[in-house]
């Protein structure tokens, strides 16, 4: 088969995170009979830069037409003024709102060989941590009504949290769409003690889940699951929420396991079409040095494989070969502990190649 992928390397480290993974990605093909053709296209600061514009509509056209947009990372300190009208970061929004991606899916795993890496107990994480946080992206009080207005006289501002049916369904399906590929669980996580929209998320959650009968469902208030995130998160296998509480639980979720430099995502959208990125960003402390962890865009190409591909086997030879490496020993800098061996951006890329070759 072959499959149009759209690269915005970006800024800062984006560039070399994105050069380890397009050869893996080559490597991958190769070996299973898939050819990925790359279409390297403008975004962010270096867009700003070249183009004037965050996003130019050559690349919003390209991406549109591809199967599937691997992203770096975008911005830096050159673009960084607060008060300017034009930011790196517009293309973010842009592509996810242009590209109609309204889920966020973010594994969060902690990987045994990089306990020490997360800021829990060893006694809470020594099953590890492998959660995956559902994210509507769309919709929800980061796009519901705004305003300010007066209360008595007293100067006051609002926002909506508002669902409609169809914006439930369709993020619920993705999360027992994912359990079912994982552990067969999942938890949704919303306020219905309190809120009119969490009431409703909560029966169209439940009216999906008729559908899937092998998953077993369970629901959390929100500051509950905030609690159980620290208390243990290994009871979690899928949670599926919406955009606010997604927005907090997946930053929780992911500063558990500790390392930024080993966390994918992937932004979906009709279709199977998606944007694939690391959670973090251009890391310009870093860039240029060649001492970045290319591992979350690795595996947010793993991600591309399995999510708007259909390439489970692809997805998991890789993700296998980056535990291999870190079982190995083999660290970055920003993961390195004591008595491991530290390599570089292209290093750590290459050994996740001849763990791919020799896993075959
Ligand atoms: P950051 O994630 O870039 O960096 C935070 C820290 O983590 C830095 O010390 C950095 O060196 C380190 N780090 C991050 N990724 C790493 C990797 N792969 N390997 C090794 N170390 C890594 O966050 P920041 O410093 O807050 O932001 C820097 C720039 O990136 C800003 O302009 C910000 O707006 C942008 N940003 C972009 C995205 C994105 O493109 N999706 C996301 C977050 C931040």
């Amino acid at each position: 088969m072959k499959y149009n992928i759209a690269v915005i390397a970006g800024d800062g480290i984006g560039p070399e995170v994105v050069q380890e993974t397009v050869k893996v990605l080559n490597l991958v093909g190769e070996k299973f009979g898939h050819r990925f053709d790359y279409q390297y296209l403008l975004a962010g600061g270096c867009a700003i830069d070249k183009l004037g514009t965050p996003l130019p509509e050559e690349t919003l056209e390209i991406c549109r037409k591809s199967d599937a947009v691997l992203l770096g990372a975008v911005g830096g300190p050159k673009w960084d003024d607060p008060t300017a009208k034009i930011r790196p970061e517009q293309a973010l929004l842009g592509l996810r709102g242009a590209l109609g991606l309204y889920c966020n899916l973010r594994p969060a795993v902690l990987y045994a060989p990089l306990k020490d890496a997360s800021p829990l107990k060893e006694s809470i994480i020594a099953n590890g941590i492998d959660v995956l946080v559902v994210r509507e992206l769309t919709g929800g009080i980061y796009f519901g009504e705004r305003g300010l207005t007066t209360d008595n006289g007293i100067p006051a501002a609002y926002d909506t949290e508002k669902y409609n049916e169809e914006e439930v369904r369709r993020i619920a399906k993705i999360g027992f769409e994912s359990a079912m590929k994982r552990g067969k669980k999942i938890t949704s996580v919303d306020k219905a003690n309190i809120l009119e929209s969490s009431r409703l998320w909560r029966r169209v959650v439940e009216e999906v889940a008729t559908g899937y009968p092998e998953v077993e469902l369970s629901h959390l208030y929100i500051d509950n699951a905030a609690m159980q995130m620290v208390k243990d998160p290994t009871q979690f296998d899928v949670i599926v929420t919406s955009n606010l509480f997604g927005d907090i639980l997946s930053d929780e979720a992911s500063m558990v396991t500790g390392s930024i430099g080993m966390l994918p995502s992937a932004s979906l959208g009709e279709n199977s079409f998606g944007m694939y990125e690391p959670i973090h960003g251009s890391a310009p402390d870093i860039a240029g040095k060649g001492i970045a962890n290319p591992l979350a865009t690795i595996l947010s190409g793993a991600m591309m494989l399995r999510n708007s591909f259909k390439l489970e086997d692809e997805a998991q030879v890789i993700e296998k070969a980056v535990l291999g490496v870190l079982e190995d020993g083999y660290r970055t800098g920003d993961i390195m502990s004591e008595g491991m061996k530290l390599v570089g951006t292209t290093e750590i890329g290459k050994l996740v190649m001849e763990k791919i070759e020799k896993g075959m």
